[in-house]
């Protein structure tokens, strides 16, 4: 574990699920939906793909912090004259959820598993996509830990990060390791695809990582790079027969990470 002092958060905290025997955490761009929103929008109405895959190698090499890269990219969409308003509809249009989410959604609720999304996006655009695509009560229902956004008067807006003096901009690992002091700890699964979820890697007891068809594993890379154990799934109906059998008590985690993969 780190000993790095944990960073100030600028944003408030949901209070810890205290009395449950299983939490899942997931990263919502990329791993609940098709298709990262943030990188949607730098693709599409910012400074392009080519440059954004630039930009997730450099932190991903460790060459730069992901919260300075990222918030180019956001501002490379603002720049372009691109108001906040617009992104919201152009992600509604376009960003679709994992085919199994709703599935494992549900599967989680009548277990009385919580799930929380952990984000490095921005609040508003998640709860807006989500309502889109899982309805507004269920979308109400869903805690997020995320970034926010600053929206000015002239128009322009700006990330407003989690965790501003963090090189993480927001360090998921602040939403895992508060539970790891309780007396009786859950057991963690984190659900996340990318260079966001560097900072959740070694905290959760299982790790689920994400593989695309789109060969955007950042977060594959990572662990294999780093030998931090994880699950490989492609959808979140492979992971759910994992998460089953955990919950049911007939694999162990050991025994699901040895596997390897959903
Ligand atoms: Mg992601």
């Amino acid at each position: 574990m780190s000993s790095e002092p944990a960073p100030e958060s600028t944003l408030p905290y949901p209070p810890l699920h205290k009395d449950k025997k299983f939490v899942v955490l997931s990263d919502w761009d990329g791993t609940i939906t098709n298709y990262d929103s943030n990188d949607y929008m730098t693709d599409n109405l910012g400074f392009g793909r080519e440059k954004r895959r630039e930009g997730n190698m450099e932190i991903l090499s460790g060459r730069t912090t992901f919260r300075d890269a990222f918030r180019e990219m956001l501002e490379s969409v603002v720049k372009n004259g691109h108001t906040f308003d617009e992104c919201k509809e152009v992600l509604k249009k376009n960003i679709k959820l994992d085919t199994g989410f709703k599935d494992f959604y549900r599967y989680c609720k009548e277990n009385d598993i919580p799930v929380i999304i952990v984000s490095s996006g921005m609040a508003p655009l998640i709860r807006a996509v989500l309502s889109n695509l899982i309805g507004e009560e269920d979308a109400q229902e869903i805690e997020i830990i995320s970034n926010d956004v600053d929206v000015k008067s002239d128009g322009t807006w700006e990330i407003k990060y989690r965790h501003p003096t963090s090189g993480f901009g927001h360090d998921k690992s602040q939403a895992i390791l508060p539970y790891r002091l309780l007396p009786n700890p859950p057991t963690l699964f984190f659900f996340g695809d990318g260079v966001s979820d560097m900072s959740a890697a070694r905290h959760a007891d299982v790790l689920f990582v994400k593989i695309k068809p789109d060969g955007e594993n950042d977060l594959a890379a990572y662990c294999r790079r780093e030998a931090i154990p994880h699950i490989e799934f492609t959808d979140f109906g492979g992971a759910l027969g994992v998460v089953r059998s955990v919950v049911n008590g007939e694999r162990g985690v050991e025994e699901v990470l040895q596997a390897g993969k959903a």
